[in-house]
């Protein structure tokens, strides 16, 4: 088992999907940003290849978005690519075109539509290792806190 290290709130997991199936058959991608280990906002980019085999994205809107990132006190924690078909496993022009070292890659994996898989690592000079992350419940965790509130008035 990995150790999860970076956490994924399912609401940003559900804006992944969402992309994912509207630019099926073509890839989708897009900048994921947060502060430390706390994925919080996806900036979905056009891919500007139009492939179903890989992604493209504009150095221009890149740099746009990433100044909007950091404007917001926010860190690129990663580049996020969907495989409308095939495992979210890095293929070999992914490795090839990994230009950054220090972000997290992404893949949200489409082949069992109604299953999708999220996964990300890290590749460096064409090694790949797999990061350890994890899809929060959000509504769960406020729900408890509503439980709480409950009981606290009780007494
Ligand atoms: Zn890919």
């Amino acid at each position: 088992m990995l150790k999860v290290k970076f956490k994924f709130p399912q609401a940003i997991f559900t804006t992944l999907f969402t992309h994912a199936k509207k630019t099926a058959p073509e890839e989708g991608c897009g900048i994921l940003a947060g502060k430390d280990f706390m994925i919080t906002e996806f900036f979905p980019l056009e891919n500007t290849a139009h492939s179903e085999q890989f992604y493209e994205m504009k150095a221009e809107e890149q740099f746009q978005i990433i100044k909007k990132i950091r404007a917001k006190g926010l860190k690129m924690i990663g580049i996020f690519h969907s495989h409308p078909v095939s495992l979210a496993r890095p293929s070999a022009t992914d490795i090839k075109l990994a230009f950054y070292p220090d972000v997290l890659y992404f893949i949200l994996s489409l082949q069992n539509p109604n299953k999708p898989v999220l996964k990300a690592f890290w590749i460096k000079d064409g090694e790949v290792e797999e990061e350890g992350i994890e899809i929060i419940n959000e509504a769960k965790a406020s729900k408890s806190s509503v439980k709480l509130g409950r009981n606290f008035t009780k007494r």
